[in-house]
């Protein structure tokens, strides 16, 4: 953890007061956003999210994880030391049902700058997808076209996406299982366009504690299920194989979790990352040299110790 940075990015203010047969559930709650903003403002502040003067298209999807996001990142812009913008973006894909009204509904009792783009990405998807075909790759190729465009003509230089660890890891998996690579999903990165830098503020936060917010804060949640895409098999799988390792193992998905910012590619097999070719003897001891013989020892490194970590229980 970066010790220089301003506790003001970390701390939430100290709830009033409350009548005593709602303390404790005020309590919970209170712990609970606490938990949200700390994660988040560790988050920003490890992977230097968001910088003095950005305007922050905050990507809303109306799902439970794109309020959270924006819910969090608006207490925060209140306290953090520096000054940013925040843009709620929406794109209507005219999906068959989605409910129009309730975004700009919601966006508007907030205050918040929004925008609602509309356009018809089904119908183009249904035209050019056989029955039966999963539409999703076409589906996101145009919704991202279309939120650059977005990005853009509003004069935003950050996107934050609602992706939270739980995303992280499965996306972990998927590429580790169906793809053949080590490779997650980053809190951080410039877009593929190399136009603007992609943010995800929840990298921390466990999707149940999303879930648990969503519900306390009554956010009016879009169902997801809208456009009659069949649902992504693999993800649905991974997604099962982390929840019934979780309960069979708890804390296992921290321990991953905490692997994914601690990697040592000497101890890997990619070339590009450790130069195998010309590895020489020093002559100097070193804790990270191959120990030959000796057992292996799988002691995680202290949670704890480690940036954004901590074990939840619920
Ligand atoms: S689930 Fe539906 S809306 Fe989402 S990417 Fe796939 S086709 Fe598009």
């Amino acid at each position: 953890m970066n010790s220089s940075i301003p506790t003001s990015w970390l701390e939430p203010e100290a709830p009033a007061a409350a009548a005593p047969n709602t303390a404790k559930i005020e309590r919970e709650t209170h712990k609970l956003e606490k938990r949200l903003c700390r994660q988040v403002g560790q988050a920003i502040v490890d992977f230097n999210m968001i910088e003095e003067g950005d305007r922050v298209m905050v990507c809303m999807s109306g799902g439970k994880d794109s309020y959270g996001m924006l819910d969090i990142l608006l207490k925060m812009q209140q306290r953090a030391p520096i000054k940013f913008e925040i843009v709620a973006v929406n794109l209507d894909q005219k999906q068959p049902g989605f409910p129009d009204h309730i975004l700009p509904e919601y966006l508007a009792t907030l205050g918040v700058e929004f925008h609602i783009e509309t356009q018809d990405t089904y119908s183009i998807v249904k035209r050019n997808i056989p029955e039966g075909k999963t539409m999703c790759s076409l589906c996101s190729r145009l919704r991202r076209g279309i939120l650059y465009n977005v990005a853009r003509r509003l004069k935003c230089n950050k996107l934050a996406l609602g992706h939270h660890r739980d995303d992280m890891l499965q996306t972990f998996f998927l590429n580790m299982f169906f793809g053949g690579k080590l490779k997650g999903m980053p809190p951080k990165l410039a877009s593929d366009n190399g136009e603007f830098i992609v943010i995800r503020p929840l990298a921390y936060v466990a999707e149940k504690d999303l879930i648990r917010w969503a519900a306390h804060r009554e956010f009016p949640i879009i169902p997801c299920s809208l456009c009659g895409s069949q649902t992504n098999l693999q993800r649905v799988q991974i997604g099962n194989m982390l929840r019934d390792w979780e309960k069979q193992y708890p804390g296992r998905l921290e321990t991953m979790f905490t692997a994914l910012q601690n990697v040592v590619p000497s101890h890997l097999m990619d070339s590009k990352l450790h130069d195998f070719q010309n590895i020489q003897t020093t002559g100097v001891e070193d804790e990270e040299g191959d120990k030959a013989f000796d057992a292996e020892d799988f002691t995680p490194p202290s949670l704890s110790g480690l940036p954004g970590m901590q074990v939840v229980s619920l």
